[in-house]
């Protein structure tokens, strides 16, 4: 082992960032739980409580900062203590330390270590029961909660944000905030509010966390929080103990097997971009003699976990993975990591990457590149650019609602054609225009599905209640083996208020005669603008709402194309593959890295070029679409939508009108959406 290498086993050896899982196996001291000490020096906390010796690079910088009541940023890799920075001031400073975060997963582990090491944590979760619930907010009225972690949908909810406001903070903790840059990788609109909201709270800090964030996105964070540029820390990026490799594949599976095969076994990821495509690469793997699982957000959860718990006891197992996976796991002898598919983003691929070789032994990264991923990537960002004429159209719907309404994500995909992601865009984008306020998230209608026969659970009530009862279960619509019922309709029918027929409902199922669930998510709004008496200023500013709009999904798509040309420039780039890399986050090596494709070869092969699949689009195709349009006015009205329908991506009508499955779905999927778009302009 080099002494390079050693160093960085030295630094990467236990990793806070996920101490439920690693703290067993680091060597770290272990503390007796239940007895935390009374907290002055930061240092002695790290040994008492965390059970480390010395701070990792960075930490210190931002736990002063944030001690001293100043906000912060700090952008360390995954594994390089970030959770540090806010667990161990949490404990120094006197009011809450609120953490929003949108990993459930990761922040169930960090409560669970927290409360073993005898810190006061909850999370808040749509998963708790209504009694868990009121617990903790017994505990928040109490002052003596040291840290809860909520997620940022939480915020949509009116009565939490007066709650917060009323509470004593002293720390606000936006994990993940590089999702608050609409021209970062992974915008969310809930964090576009956040930032807004944040700003109305009585918080001395907020400390903003992520593992990549380039430049720009980086400005972003600070201005939206407010961060002095010397609170951002920044560690490095750079990885010694990794290999970039890239090479063209004009037969992923063939090139795949070949370097598998070439190399001693060793933990693997193989990430590809489609779910479908894991599986059959798994199964290609598994029939090569490896062993192989598959694991995607389709699968379901409990499988999900056990593909997890496989890797993580294996030393041969190969995960063949959409980027779904490596969120909640921590193997520090990751020897290989695989794109089967080109990346989405330099940023995905940097995270992607930064799972191998924890452990600071030499590991390999392969991007196999072949121009068909560089199509269906760019096809994804095509398919979630809306119709101008449906953010228009959604304007003029939103802008015809009483003054209090609510709408339902699904049904206004549905009725403009818009994917749940783009629809909760625009309604952020309209929020954030003023136009709309939110009034929370509500369920409309509750399900339950009986354990005993309806007059069983009758016989205990009295006459009175008894015919409540049954009128109340009148409304209910049955669907195989679950009941439904509409709140307002069951308002309507039993003339009793919403919170008797709830507690009821509630009541009957601690008694063991249903199982109750909450169905039908509402989003609450209450529109507040562009009311005045002038009916033209009125018109006037519709109009530029709407052209406001439209420009920023057209913006955005820019973004995100260009963000794929970089993944191009990267494995094509004629020079150091590393050094480019860390270009790009805004970190200079001094000399070529002398172990990534470029260095190791003295030249660089084109990984991956940009081509046209054969051309499909030929007289017949011409008929046949224009009778299919015909017959499906709605799914297929613009040449965005034909467009979408040619290369195989989904929308809510084409779903309705059940079209996927249609021959034509997908046909020309080889060529790029833009031409395709330009085709059918001219020829339907
Ligand atoms: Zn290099």
């Amino acid at each position: 082992m080099t002494e390079k290498t050693e160093k960085m086993v030295g630094k990467m050896g236990p990793d806070p960032d996920f101490p439920g899982k690693t703290s067993a196996n680091t060597g770290a001291k272990k503390e007796k739980s239940g007895s935390v000490p009374v907290f002055s020096d930061p240092l002695q906390t790290l040994k008492q409580v965390f059970g480390f010796e010395t701070f990792l690079p960075g930490q210190e910088k931002v736990i002063s900062a944030v001690l001293d009541g100043r906000s912060a940023l700090a952008i360390f890799p995954t594994g390089q203590g970030k959770s540090l920075c806010y667990q161990l001031p949490a404990l120094h400073l006197p009011g809450l330390t609120l953490v929003v975060s949108p990993l459930m997963a990761l922040m169930k582990d960090q409560v669970d270590f927290l409360v073993s090491k005898g810190v006061s944590a909850a999370r808040l979760d749509s998963s708790l029961s209504l009694d868990e619930i009121n617990a903790i907010y017994e505990q928040l009225h109490q002052n003596t909660l040291k840290l809860l972690y909520v997620a940022p949908e939480r915020f949509a909810n009116e009565r939490f944000v007066g709650l917060v406001s009323r509470l004593q903070l002293s720390v606000m903790v936006i994990d993940e905030a590089h999702c608050i840059s609409e021209w970062g990788h992974n915008f969310r609109p809930d964090y576009l509010k956040l930032a807004e909201l944040t700003a109305t709270f009585d918080v001395p800090a907020v400390l903003a966390l992520t593992a990549t964030a380039t430049p720009k996105v980086a400005a972003d964070i600070r201005q939206s929080f407010s961060i002095a540029e010397q609170d951002a820390v920044q560690t490095g990026f750079y990885r010694p103990n990794l290999r970039l490799l890239f090479a063209p594949a004009k037969d992923p599976d063939q090139a795949l097997l070949q370097h598998i095969d070439a190399n001693q076994p060793g933990p693997t990821i193989v990430y590809v971009t489609l779910q479908k495509t894991a599986q059959q690469v798994a199964d290609l793997l598994a029939q090569a003699g490896h062993q192989a699982r598959a694991y995607h957000a389709g699968l379901k959860n409990e499988l999900r976990r056990e593909v997890q718990d496989w890797f993580m006891a294996s030393d041969t197992a190969i995960v063949v993975a959409t980027i779904a996976f490596g969120m909640g796991i921590d193997k520090s002898n990751i020897r290989y990591v695989y794109h089967y598919n080109l990346p989405k983003s330099l940023e995905n691929y940097a995270q992607e990457i930064g799972r191998a070789g924890r452990d600071g032994n030499p590991s390999t990264c392969l991007v196999l590149g072949s121009a068909a991923d560089l199509l269906i990537l760019e096809n994804f960002v095509y398919g979630d650019t809306p119709e101008n004429f449906g953010v228009r159209a959604f304007v003029d719907f939103i802008m015809e609602r009483d003054e209090y309404f609510d709408c339902a994500v699904y049904e206004l995909g549905n009725r403009f054609d818009m994917r749940p992601l783009v629809v909760k865009t625009l309604l952020t984008y309209l929020e954030l225009e003023g136009v709309i306020k939110s009034t929370g998230p509500f369920y409309a209608a509750y399900k339950f599905k009986p354990l005993k026969p309806s007059a069983e659970m009758l016989a205990r009530f009295d006459a009175d209640r008894q015919a409540f009862l049954r009128s109340l279960f009148s409304c209910a619509v049955k669907k195989k083996v679950w009941f439904t019922i509409d709140l307002d309709e069951a308002v309507e029918k039993t003339g009793s208020p919403r919170k008797r027929i709830i507690t009821a409902l509630d009541y009957m199922e601690q008694s063991g005669d249903l199982v109750l669930e909450v169905t039908g998510a509402r989003l609450g709004f209450r529109r507040v603008a562009l009311d005045t008496f002038d009916p033209e200023i009125v018109k006037e500013n519709k109009e530029k709402l709407k052209e406001k709009l439209v420009a920023r999904f057209g913006h955005r798509e820019q973004s995100d194309l260009s963000r794929l040309q970089l993944v191009l420039d990267l494995v094509n780039h004629e020079g150091c593959k590393t050094r480019f890399l860390l270009n790009y986050f805004g970190e200079d090596l001094e000399s070529d890295c002398g172990h990534c494709s470029f260095c190791l070869n003295g030249k660089n092969e084109v990984v991956c070029r940009r081509a046209s699949g054969p051309d499909m689009m030929d007289d017949a195709l011409v008929v046949d679409l224009r009778q299919l349009c015909m017959d499906h006015p709605k799914a297929l009205a613009t040449s965005r939508q034909q467009a979408r329908f040619l290369c195989g991506l989904s929308s809510p009508r084409l779903i309705r009108a059940k079209l996927l499955r249609h021959p034509l779905y997908g046909r020309t999927e080889k060529t790029g959406f833009a031409e395709i778009m330009a085709w059918a302009e001219k020829n339907i």
